[in-house]
């Protein structure tokens, strides 16, 4: 198998066992990793359809790798797989600024793509903390989210066209640069988020926005959770569709926060029950920020909120954003923990923090639970410290959680997908018609079972 995968590739494009680095074995701590038998790291379409063509005919498994900043340990090999790598398709091959797409290979790096567009005034809107390494290929191919969701959709949103390798290395090319194509179903919808277990995708073509000409960022604490519904509600009335982040922390992560991470700094005074980050993206950069002073002022007013202030600088922006973003200085010292990134009705929020909270309480004393996210996107995240780490605890932090999620309708991952970590919690959010569908789409797409086989289902 080796020898034939390294005749379709060039001299660095097979590695094999020690020269097989970290990188593509980087498990983030799943304990079904194993060593694969290769790594395959192709530059072309033409290489990678080859390669499974010739996997395909074998039998032999095939996990595919982009920037291996995936959370549920989707990319990670189990044991004697071929790694794909897509590491080496790094070109942008078409940029069109009156059609506003960008059409580039998987391996490009979700930065390197951004740039690329934010030079010539537009924007891809998929943003998130893993930018720099995660790649285009693997954004799509578990339907990141990220802090821009409410205003731009996921990654599905963004992406027209897509080229796809099927399990037997047929090319499913279709670069689609239309925003209408109903021509028959919409193919790339199945390959979007599946994990690397439906095809592999190779090129694609995203959906770009104008760049903003103005970016206003703000903080404001509010009294009660049915507050925070009340405020977002009234903010994306106020401001149409410039509402671009809407970021809630439970009062509990703020304390955290100052407690732990003196390098941040919380712009309003402690003590309130909620924080809300917001950021608006418009287009007058004299006109849009005395426009959200007089709306959160208007909030004031009503008594939405409690108190609200707005970033004067890029710097103070930088500050506020850090504050939700950057607290791993704060986590690393809470020792062992668990991070869920579930989502659910938005109005079933406030009961999820306050039944998860009680369920790990009444399981660990002296444990701590923090919840902050997208509630704009219906996306919370939690994390459970409660002293000990290991597999027993992990399920019985998982059952805790994922049960609340289970009775109120939410769903399990909202970002990241399921790949190892989250299979056994599948049918909590699924119905058995659903995952008896998606057992046949597998079937179908890939009968040998090839593709990142004991991921998803
Ligand atoms: C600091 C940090 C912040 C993050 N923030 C977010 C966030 O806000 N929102 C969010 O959604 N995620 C977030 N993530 C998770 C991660 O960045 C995303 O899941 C990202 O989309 C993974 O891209 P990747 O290129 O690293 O893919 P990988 O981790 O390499 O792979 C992820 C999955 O996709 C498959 N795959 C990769 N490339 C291909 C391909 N070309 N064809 C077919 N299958 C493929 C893999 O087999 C695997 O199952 C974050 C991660 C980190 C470390």
């Amino acid at each position: 198998m080796i020898e034939t995968l390294r005749s379709f590739v060039d001299a660095a494009g097979l590695l094999t066992g020690p020269d097989i680095g970290e990188r593509y074995l980087n498990t983030r701590g799943h304990s079904q990793a194993g060593a694969p038998l290769c790594v395959v790291r192709p530059t072309s379409t033409a290489q990678v359809s080859a390669i499974l063509k010739a996997c395909h005919a074998a039998g032999q498994t095939v996990v595919a790798q982009g920037g291996m900043t995936g959370l549920v340990g989707g990319g990670a090999p189990r044991g004697g797989e071929v790694v794909l790598s897509l590491e080496r398709m790094n070109q942008i091959e078409e940029f069109d600024p009156e059609g506003r797409t960008l059409t580039a290979q998987a391996g490009v790096i979700l930065q390197t793509a951004h740039e690329y567009c934010e030079e010539r005034g537009f924007m891809l809107p998929l943003d998130l903390g893993a930018r720099g390494s995660a790649t285009i290929g693997g954004v799509i191919s578990t339907n990141a989210g990220g802090v821009r969701v409410i205003r731009y959709g996921m990654m599905r949103e963004s992406v027209l066209g897509l080229e796809v390798v099927m399990a037997d290395g047929t090319v499913i090319s279709a670069l689609n640069k239309m925003l209408k194509n109903n021509a028959g179903y919409d193919l790339k919808h199945m390959f979007i988020g599946s994990e690397g277990t439906l095809g592999i995708v190779t090129r694609a073509v995203c959906r770009l926005r104008a760049n903003p000409k103005s970016v206003n960022t703000a903080f404001a604490s509010l009294p009660t959770f049915e507050d925070t519904v009340a405020f977002l509600g009234y903010l994306e009335s106020e401001l149409g569709g410039a509402l671009g982040s809407f970021e809630v922390m439970w009062g509990a992560y703020d304390a955290f926060v100052r407690a732990t991470c003196p390098s941040l700094r919380p712009p309003l005074p402690a003590g309130q029950a909620f924080y809300v980050l917001l950021e608006t993206l418009g287009t007058d950069p004299e006109a849009d920020p005395e426009r959200l002073q007089e709306i959160l002022a208007a909030a004031m007013e009503k008594g939405l909120i409690t108190d609200a202030a707005v970033a004067q600088s890029e710097q103070q922006r930088a500050a506020f954003w850090a504050v939700r973003e950057n607290a791993g200085e704060g986590f690393r010292k809470l020792g062992p923990m668990f991070s869920y990134d579930v989502s659910m009705p938005i109005r079933a929020m406030g009961d999820f923090a306050t039944r998860v909270k009680s369920g790990v309480d009444a399981a660990y004393s002296n444990a701590t639970t923090l919840v902050l996210g997208h509630m704009g996107d219906g996306n919370l995240h939690v994390v459970a410290a409660v002293g000990i780490g290991g597999a027993e605890a992990h399920s019985k932090v998982n059952d805790i959680v994922y049960g609340v999620i289970r009775d109120l309708g939410g769903s399990i991952s909202a970002e990241h997908g399921i790949g190892v970590e989250k299979k056994n919690y599948l049918a909590w959010s699924r119905t058995p018609e659903e995952i008896a569908l998606m057992r046949t789409l597998k079937s179908t797409l890939d009968p040998k079972g090839i593709l990142n086989p004991g991921k998803v289902l």
